[in-house]
């Protein structure tokens, strides 16, 4: 495996990731990313499908980051890239809220303590194109008054409700003449 000291990135996110060269006859690359985790892929997909489709990347991002732990790494080819965007759901905002309020619950180790969800890492486990969107997310919730942002720039976070679910955000999720505001925070 060699490391990312010499500026290897991920095919997916642009992050920095560890790599291992071509294996058997398929010309696959194996890649270790803090945000995707481990799997491969073919040459042959990062040429012919990421680059003139690079909307993709999010989602194939998502599918590896989210395989259970212990799962074989992936792997991506020309063959399968198709079938794995299809089953990576889609998921509305309000379920975005919910997903990363559970996410926010399990990753919090007590109460009013900060969580070890990192917006720039995991991101992908709320299947968001970028840290941005999370961020929007979280102040959405923040704005609910399910968390607090505290220090906003380092977006440390302390879950208030924990166990908070969908209905107790109800239709709170679609005041959408919040957005702006919070747009201009
Ligand atoms: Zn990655």
């Amino acid at each position: 495996m060699t490391t990312s000291a010499n500026g290897t990135m991920c095919p997916l996110c642009g992050g920095p990731a560890a790599y291992d060269q071509h294996l058997g006859t398929t010309a696959t690359t194996g890649y270790d990313c803090k945000r995707c985790r481990r799997f491969r892929i073919s040459d042959q997909v990062i040429k012919r499908v990421l680059t003139p489709k690079p909307g993709y990347k999010p989602p194939l991002s998502a599918f590896c980051r989210r395989l259970p732990e212990g799962t074989e790494p992936p792997i991506i080819t020309t063959d399968t890239v198709e079938q794995i965007i299809r089953d990576v759901p889609q998921y509305t905002p309000p379920e975005k809220l919910d997903t990363l309020l559970e996410l926010l619950g399990k990753m919090t180790p007590a109460l009013g303590r900060p969580t070890t969800f990192d917006p720039t890492r995991d991101y992908p486990l709320l299947i968001a194109r970028d840290p941005a969107e999370v961020q929007f997310l979280l102040l959405e919730l923040a704005d609910l008054d399910l968390l607090s942002l505290r220090p906003l720039r380092t977006l440390r976070l302390c879950v208030k409700l924990l166990f908070a679910v969908s209905h107790h955000l109800g239709e709170n999720v679609h005041r959408d003449g919040e957005r702006d505001r919070q747009a201009n925070r």
